[in-house]
Formats: structure tokens, sequence, C-alpha cells
């Protein structure tokens, strides 16, 4: 069913009031209007959040920074805060799509949908984020389930992604040059109290990565990444590279981040 209606909520009250039954929230739009209209999810009613006023915008503190659910990629990229705070996050951003993507995507859309291949989920879990929602705080240790599953229940919203100042951090991402979805993606964090990695595009959901995680624990730097052995089963296998090859690319993006953290 392609026909639906089209409705802009005020305020963030209103938007989750609206959503019943076969209803979806709409903020950039990259990922939704694609798979409506290749049938592969059909909604009676959108619900326009980008007029949502406080909904965007970036927020920084010593210890956080916040960025609202509607700011688009491009923002992100652009913002003086985060190239201040946590420069990797504007990479990150930087790499995402094209320029039309970049000014259309927006990062409370991109968690929602939890893409195995998507960039942001890596930089949730690694920066020890909290997804701030009209119902309740939820780490991103707990956020992110399965292949475009989350823990949002329905007319949930996203309002605010709040991610940790990290000491240093570095996302080092092997592309797919049709999409730049990653192939493999490995976001390197070091936070006061632990050392985390993300690694996307390699299994049905972004995973932590705690062998690496170990190693760098004790020697934060590349060379202690050299002995760790990441183990290919139930990794991703397609056209684009086989378990065994994102195995080895996990390595080499990781030493990439660290080298450049
Ligand atoms: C050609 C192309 C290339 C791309 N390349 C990349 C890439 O390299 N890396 C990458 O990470 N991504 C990539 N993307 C994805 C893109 O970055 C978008 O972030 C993503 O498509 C979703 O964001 P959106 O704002 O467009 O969300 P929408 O498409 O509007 O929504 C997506 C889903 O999230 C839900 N949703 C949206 N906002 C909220 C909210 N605040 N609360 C709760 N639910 C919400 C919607 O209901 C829907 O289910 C690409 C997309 C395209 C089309």
């Amino acid at each position: 069913m392609k026909s639906f209606n089209f409705k802009s909520a005020a305020n963030t009250r209103e938007a989750t009031k609206m959503a019943s039954g076969r209803t979806a929230f709409l903020a950039g739009g990259m990922t939704l209007l694609p798979a409506i209209k290749l049938r592969l999810a059909a909604y009676s009613e959108l619900i326009n959040i980008k007029e949502i006023k406080g909904l965007s915008g970036i927020k920084i503190s010593s210890k956080s920074l916040r960025i609202g659910a509607t700011t688009t990629h491009a923002t992100v990229a652009a913002s003086k805060e985060v190239g201040k705070s946590i420069p990797s996050l504007a990479v990150l951003a930087e790499g995402i799509g094209d320029p039309q993507v970049r000014n259309r995507g927006t990062i409370g859309g991109s968690i929602a949908n939890n893409d195995p291949a998507a960039d942001y989920p890596s930089a949730c879990l690694a920066l020890n984020a909290t997804i701030h929602t009209s119902k309740r705080k939820i780490p991103a240790d707990k956020f992110f389930k399965d292949m475009f599953e989350t823990d949002l229940k329905k007319g949930e919203l996203i309002e605010t992604v709040e991610f940790e100042v990290p000491e240093k951090s570095a996302y080092a991402k092997f592309p797919n040059p049709a999409s730049r979805y990653a192939i493999v993606g490995v976001y390197v964090a070091k936070l006061k109290k632990e050392v985390r990695v993300a690694v996307t595009g390699v299994e049905s959901a972004v995973f932590r990565c705690t062998k690496l995680e170990d190693a760098l624990s004790s020697n934060f730097s590349s060379s202690a990444i050299d002995n760790v052995n990441i183990s290919s089963k139930g990794f991703n296998a397609d056209i684009h590279a086989s378990a065994e090859y994102r195995a080895h690319i996990i390595k080499v993006m990781a030493k990439k981040a660290v080298s450049s953290c």
C-alpha cells in the first residue's frame, strides 16, 4: 500500500499520541520512504517529526554531548561543538552516504532503524551513549537488539542521544564504495573508566568486540591488536566480503582507529 495520511506533530506529546495503529514517525525519510516505495513496509499514517522544535540541536557539557533526534548528519559533521568534544563523531557523520543523504538523514532515524551496516549504532555503543526517549532512558548496550530491531516500543519517540565525552576516540570504516554503508566499521573509544570497541557491518547488528577491548585496556596501542584472534564464526558473508575477510578487516580498521586517536 503506497497511500497514507500525512500529519505533522507540533511537539513530542502530540507525536506519541498520534502514534497508534499502522503509523510511523517520519524523520529524514531516507530509509522509510524507499521501504514504502519498494513495498517492504506499509503504513496508514506517517507522522512528520521534523517540525518539532527542540528535537534537533547539539548541546555540550564537560561530561557529555547531547544530539537531538532530528539533527541531520550534515549538521553533526559541521558542528564546531562536536568537532571540539568528540571529533570522531563528526568524522563518522561526514562519512555517511552522500550530501543528499547527509542533509536529510537524522541521527534518531539512523539508530531507530538499526541497519546492520549503519555507522551511528557503533558510536552509541563505543561512546556508552544513553538514548533518551519520550518514555525513558535506554543505555546503548540494551538498545540495539538485532537486525532492524531495537528496544523501542510502539509509539516511543527518540528525543536525544547523549554520548559520553571520551579521552580519545576514532572511527575507521571500510565502506561499500556505492552506498558508503560499512562493510566493516570499527569505533574505538578510551573512556574515563573503560575502553570500548564497537563493530558494525559484520553481524546482524552492531556489537562490542570484547577481545579488542581487553587487549586495548591493558595497552592502548595499535600493536596490542596484533595478537588478537578474531573468529569469523557467525559473520556476514555476501558479494562484498566473505566472513573471513571481514574478520581480517576488523583488525585493520581497529589498528587504523587506534593509530588516529
Ligand atoms: C543512498 C543511501 C546511502 C546511505 N549511506 C549510509 C551510510 O553510509 N551510513 C549510514 O549509517 N547510513 C546510511 N544511510 C542511511 C541514512 O543515513 C539515514 O540515517 C537513515 O536512512 C535513517 O534516517 P532518517 O532520518 O532518514 O529516518 P527515516 O527514514 O525517516 O526513518 C527510519 C526509521 O526510524 C524511525 N524513526 C525516525 N526518527 C525516529 C525517532 N526520533 N524516534 C523513533 N523512531 C524514529 C522511522 O519511523 C522509521 O522506522 C544511507 C541511506 C541512503 C538512502
